[in-house]
């Protein structure tokens, strides 16, 4: 897998799963565009540790809910680099509770930054990647949007939801040189799972045949994989990175 020259959008790439993803596909030669809405400081490490690779980078302050700053973040990345070549959404919130216990404004926060931001960030790319005839783009789902989830259904509907927003994409793209995909990770060690208790993770493990939670290069690996030229042929798939998992 070689990015030499190419340019990736990671959204939320300051932590967790997203900071993997961008130091994976710089390590494998692109030139990165870090997204983050808090803790600049954070996105900035990211991005010297790209420029330590001898690649370029940038990091962006953009809320993926708001269409206004979605535009100017993709303003911002022309202006730096000659391409987008690859888009990763991955900036994503969880807001769990029970249906019943469940505000609107769980539901709404979920919905806007989760789905909406794959929305927003697709659409901003999709027209400069038609006029290059090429680019990859891979929205990191989850193996709750598939199978469910007791707490999450806001969560699982945005993950759903993007799942299908995925395929549809995939075709409306598909003779542009344009590769839609997703991953669905299942339980990756990240802040956002940091919070699960210890009863709740033994639980989880009896779900997971490899009974073990997943790493973030773990999915990074997969992201690279569907950003490359190996891929080429596979779109409008999702590719669960889950250790097996039965629910
Ligand atoms: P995380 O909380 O560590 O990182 C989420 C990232 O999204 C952060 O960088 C955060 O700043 C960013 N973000 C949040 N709201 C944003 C907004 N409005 N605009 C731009 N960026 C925003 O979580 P993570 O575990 O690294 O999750 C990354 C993605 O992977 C998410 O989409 C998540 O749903 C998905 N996922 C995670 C797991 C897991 O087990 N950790 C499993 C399945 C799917």
């Amino acid at each position: 897998m070689d990015f030499a020259g190419k340019t990736a959008i990671v959204t939320g790439g300051s932590r967790g799963i997203g900071k993997a993803i961008a130091l994976k596909l710089a390590q494998l030669g692109a030139n990165i565009a870090v997204n983050y809405t808090s803790k600049p400081e954070e996105a900035e490490k990211v991005v010297t540790a790209i420029k330590e690779m001898g690649r370029d980078a940038i990091a962006i302050k953009a809320d993926v809910s708001n269409g206004e700053d979605v535009q100017q973040l993709i303003d911002e990345v022309e202006r730096h680099f000659p391409t987008i070549d690859i888009l990763v959404n991955n900036a994503g919130i969880t807001r769990d509770t029970l249906l019943m216990r469940m505000k609107e404004e769980d539901w709404d926060q979920v919905i806007a930054i989760n789905l909406k931001g794959t929305y927003n960030c697709t659409k901003a790319v999709t027209r400069k990647m038609m006029k290059q005839k090429s680019g990859k783009i891979v929205n990191i789902a989850s193996i709750v949007g598939v199978m469910g989830n007791i707490g999450q259904s806001n969560y699982a509907a945005s993950k759903a939801g993007i799942i299908g927003f995925t395929k549809s994409v995939a075709k409306e793209l598909a003779t542009r040189g344009i590769n839609v995909n997703a991953v669905a990770p299942g339980f990756i060690q990240t802040d956002m799972t940091e919070v699960l208790s210890e009863e709740v993770k033994e639980s989880l493990m009896t779900h997971i045949p490899m009974k073990q939670l997943g790493t973030p290069d773990d999915v990074a690996n997969v992201v690279a994989f569907l950003c490359s030229e190996n891929a080429r042929y596979i779109t409008g798939q999702v590719l669960n990175v889950d250790g097996g998992m039965v629910m």
